[in-house]
């Protein structure tokens, strides 16, 4: 990392986070952007995209590509990686990156759609047998039983690991094309429909009726709900409320693109991420002068 305090974070890179990324940066702020190794899946998902102004018929790869490419000839860091957590003490955000943390004066939120639970009581069975990292609750589960539900192929690394120390892995993956899983994991080619619970989460339900015991269960790729990302963010059906300015209820921290609402569009998203850099890089001047 090039700074210890960095002007603005930005969480995402698809076009709302590039967007608000390039924006501070031409402001002159240090910005640091963390996202995903595939930057927008959505977007990259999009065969063919009419509506997005001066590339009519485009596909969502290609035009992925030129924001990648404009991003990259700015010189702006980013870390392939996702935020689990962030804090905030005496205006200083601090944003937990795997196994490092980075500071920010200020934040734009920019994850895309948020994630809606799986399970309808998922948030009261969190910690109880219920969680988003299999690798951080490892030795929890050593010689047990654990079930993965896995929204992308990086639940694969996650299961791997599970399948050395504990004594049974079903891996259920909610996505198409699967990986390479080591021989003692059970993929299960079935949706989840609920947990089974006690006083702790004991197994799930699949679609099918069949069902599956364990003392673990973990949901990855899916968990990035943005109220539990930062404590104390309004959330207001699910997306993150915000201002005409992007602002959301937290002082320094601002919201663009999906994660805001719909419609969910490419155009809406870069407009929403070059208000929230803008405001972002004002808010940090702001902060200067105080
Ligand atoms: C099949 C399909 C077709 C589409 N067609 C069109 C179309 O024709 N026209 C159009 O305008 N739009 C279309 N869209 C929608 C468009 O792709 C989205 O509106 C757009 O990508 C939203 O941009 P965003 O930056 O808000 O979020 P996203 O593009 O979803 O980017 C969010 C990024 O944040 C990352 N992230 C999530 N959590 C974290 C975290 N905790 N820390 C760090 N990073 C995190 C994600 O991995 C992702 O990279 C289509 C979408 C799909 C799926």
């Amino acid at each position: 990392m090039k700074y210890d305090v960095y002007d603005l974070a930005v969480l995402g890179c698809g076009p709302a986070g590039f967007s608000a990324a390039i924006n501070a940066n031409i402001r002159n702020k240090k910005v640091i952007v963390i996202g995903s190794d595939i930057c927008s899946p959505p977007l990259h998902k999009a065969q063919k995209i009419d509506n997005y102004l001066g590339f009519p018929g485009i596909s969502g790869a290609e035009l992925l590509d030129k924001f990648m490419e404009h991003f990259k000839a700015s010189d702006i860091e980013l870390i392939e990686n996702k935020a689990e957590a962030i804090n905030e003490m005496d205006g200083i955000y601090s944003i937990l990156v795997q196994d490092q943390v980075l500071q920010a004066k200020s934040i734009v939120i920019s994850t895309g759609i948020p994630y809606k639970p799986t399970f309808a009581n998922e948030e009261e069975f969190l910690g109880k047998g219920l969680g988003y990292c299999a690798t951080c609750d490892g030795p929890i589960y050593k010689e047990r039983d654990v079930i993965i539900i896995s929204y992308s192929s990086e639940g694969e690394s996650e299961a791997n690991f599970m399948a050395e120390i504990c004594q049974k892995v079903y891996y259920v993956p909610l996505y198409k094309t699967l990986g390479s899983l080591d021989k003692k994991i059970a993929v299960i080619d079935n949706k989840p429909a609920e947990l089974i619970i006690s006083e702790f989460v004991e197994g799930i339900k699949m679609q099918d009726g069949s069902i599956l015991k364990a003392d673990g269960v973990f949901i990855l790729g899916g968990e990035t709900a943005p109220d539990r990302l930062i404590p104390g963010l309004e959330v207001a059906d699910n997306h993150i409320k915000v201002n005409r300015q992007q602002e959301t209820n937290l002082p320094g921290v601002f919201a663009a693109g999906d994660c805001t609402g719909q419609p969910y569009q490419v155009a809406k998203s870069v407009g929403e991420g070059l208000v929230a850099g803008l405001n972002a890089s004002k808010y940090v001047s702001r902060l200067s002068k105080v």
